[in-house]
C-alpha cells in the first residue's frame, strides 16, 4: 500500500505540471488566451496541491489539513473559470466565491467544531461531484461537436465517480480513518488514482477541443478573402461541393452568376487603389445583402464575383442579377466623389451533369456578352437547342 501511494503522490504533481505547462504553450501562441490561462493556472495549483498532500506529515496538522485543500478549492475554480470561457459563458464570479467561502466554513467546522476526517472526506467529495454535475448542466446549450459532447460526458462520470468512490471507500473503512491512516488509506490513493486517472481524459479532451477550435479557424480564414470577408474560390467550391445537388433534380435548379465591375481599371486610374478596393468590398456587400442566407456570394478574382441563388433555376438567378445591378448602377460612392459603378452580369443554371468549372465557362461567356453589348447589363448562357440534339441523333 505504501509504494502506490507514493508512486501515486510522486506521479500527480509531475503529470499536473506538465499538463500546466502544455496549456501555457497554447495560451502562448493560440487565440485562446483567457481560457487557456485558467487552465493553466487549475494545473498548477493542482500540482502544488498534490506537492503539499506528499508533505501532509511534515508539516503542523492544521497546516496539513488546510493547505491541500485550499490549493485543490483554487485548482477547482480556476478550472471552472476556464470551462465557461472556453464555451463562450459569463463565469458566475459569485457563485464560484461563494462554493469556496462554504468549503473553507465547513472544513473549518468539522476540524475547530467538530474534528471529523470523514466529514471532511464527504464535503470535498460531494461538493466536486455537485459542481462537476453543474458544469456539465451549464456548457449544454454550447455543444457544437463531439469533443464538446465528449468533456460533458467526461464531466458527468467523473462526478459520478466521486459519489460512488466515495461511497464504497467509507462503507469500507469509514470506521477506521484516523488523520494518522488517513495518507495510506484505500480512501486517500483511490482518491488520488482517480484523480490522475480523469484529470488526464478532462485535460485531452481539452486538448482535442482546443485542437478542433484551431482547425476550424484555420479553414475558415483559409476560405474567406480578406479584403471583402465573403468567401473565396475554394470556400466557393467546397460550399458548392457540399450542395445537395440541384443539377440532378426534376424540379428548379441552382442558378450561377459571374459579376464583373465594368471599366474598373478607369476607376483606379482615377481615384487610385485603395479607392478601388473600397468600391470592391461595397459591391460585395451588396451582392452579398441580395443573395439572401441561402445563396452563396464568393470573390472569384479581382473585381470578379460569383454567385450561387439555389432552387430558383435561371428565372431567380435573372431576378436577382438585375436587381443587383440597378441597385450597384444607383450607389454613389464616397470615395469616389459621389460617383457609381456598374456591374455587368453573366447567367446560367446547373445542368445535369455540369462541373462548377462547365456551368462557370457558360455564365463567363454571358458575362462577356454583355460587355460586348455595352456593359450595365444581364446576359444568360445559350440554352442547350433541342433541336440540335435531335440533329445529333439522326
Ligand atoms: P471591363 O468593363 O471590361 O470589366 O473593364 P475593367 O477595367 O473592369 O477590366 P479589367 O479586367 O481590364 O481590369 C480590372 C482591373 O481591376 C485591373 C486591376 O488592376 C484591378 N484590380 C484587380 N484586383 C484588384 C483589387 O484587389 N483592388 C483594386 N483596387 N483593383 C483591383
Ligand atoms: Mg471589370
Ligand atoms: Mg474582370
Amino acid at each position: 500500500m505504501s509504494e502506490e501511494h507514493n508512486f501515486f503522490q510522486f506521479v500527480g504533481p509531475v503529470i499536473f505540471f506538465a499538463l500546466a505547462v502544455g496549456f501555457a504553450t497554447i495560451r502562448y501562441h493560440a487565440p485562446f488566451r483567457v481560457s487557456a490561462g485558467f487552465f493553466e493556472l487549475s494545473y498548477l495549483f493542482r500540482s502544488l496541491a498534490f506537492t503539499a498532500d506528499y508533505f501532509r506529515p511534515a508539516m503542523p496538522p492544521d497546516v496539513g489539513v488546510f493547505l491541500p485543500i485550499l490549493l485543490f478549492l483554487a485548482g477547482g475554480i480556476t478550472f471552472c473559470a476556464g470551462i465557461f470561457h472556453l464555451f463562450s459563458l459569463r463565469v458566475p464570479w459569485w457563485v464560484l466565491g461563494s462554493i469556496a467561502v462554504a468549503v473553507i466554513e465547513l472544513f473549518g467546522w468539522y476540524r475547530f467544531v467538530e474534528d471529523s476526517l470523514v466529514m471532511r472526506i464527504v464535503i470535498m467529495n460531494g461538493i466536486s461531484a455537485g459542481v462537476l454535475i453543474w458544469l456539465a448542466i451549464a456548457i449544454r446549450h454550447r455543444i457544437a461537436r463531439g469533443v464538446d459532447r465528449l468533456l460533458q460526458v467526461l464531466l458527468v462520470a467523473n462526478s459520478v465517480q466521486f459519489v460512488a468512490r466515495t461511497a464504497v471507500m467509507l462503507w469500507l473503512e469509514g470506521g477506521t480513518l484516523t488523520a494518522a491512516n488517513y495518507s495510506e488509506s484505500l480512501t486517500a490513493v483511490s482518491l488520488r488514482f482517480a484523480t490522475i486517472v480523469s484529470t488526464l481524459a478532462v485535460a485531452g479532451t481539452l486538448l482535442a477541443i482546443y485542437g478542433v477550435e484551431i482547425t476550424a479557424r484555420l479553414t475558415r480564414s483559409s476560405e474567406t478573402d480578406p479584403l471583402t470577408g465573403i468567401l473565396n474560390r475554394r470556400g466557393f467550391e467546397s460550399r458548392v461541393a457540399a450542395l445537395p445537388d440541384g443539377s440532378a433534380q426534376e424540379g428548379p435548379r441552382h442558378g450561377l452568376i459571374i459579376a464583373d465591375i465594368d471599366g474598373f481599371k478607369s476607376v483606379n486610374d482615377r481615384f487610385g487603389h485603395d479607392a478601388g478596393d473600397t468600391v470592391i468590398a461595397r459591391i460585395a456587400r451588396l451582392l452579398e445583402e441580395g443573395a439572401g442566407s441561402e445563396g452563396l456570394v464568393a470573390r472569384w478574382g479581382g473585381e470578379e464575383f460569383v454567385v450561387l441563388i439555389p432552387n430558383g433555376g435561371e428565372s431567380l438567378a435573372r431576378l436577382y442579377a438585375e436587381s443587383v445591378r440597378t441597385a450597384a448602377e444607383a450607389m454613389g460612392h464616397d470615395c469616389l466623389k459621389g460617383e457609381a459603378v456598374t456591374i455587368s452580369l453573366g447567367i446560367t443554371e446547373l445542368r445535369p451533369g455540369d462541373t462548377l468549372r462547365m456551368a462557370c465557362g457558360r455564365a463567363d461567356a454571358a458575362l462577356y456578352e454583355a460587355k460586348q453589348a455595352g456593359r450595365n447589363r444581364v446576359r444568360a448562357a445559350l440554352k442547350p437547342s433541342p433541336l440540335r440534339l435531335v440533329e445529333s441523333v439522326a
